[in-house]
């Protein structure tokens, strides 16, 4: 089963609620904030090892 991870903050997303489209690809987010971040710079949270490490103090 696909694990469903907020791009911006790496949480685990319960209910898919706040999603945004990127590249063909479906983002789902814990917050409109994260939401926000996420549009601001998709590029950003979408290449995942330098998100992963960009994000560490950025979270909700
Ligand atoms: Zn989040």
């Amino acid at each position: 089963m696909e694990m469903t991870v907020d791009p911006v903050c790496r949480m685990k997303i319960k209910e898919r609620k706040i999603a945004s489209e990127h590249d063909g690809m479906k983002y789902y987010f814990c917050s409109d904030e994260c939401k926000t971040s996420f549009d601001a710079n998709p590029g950003k949270y979408t290449r995942s090892e330098e998100a992963h490490h960009n994000l560490e103090h950025n979270c909700c």
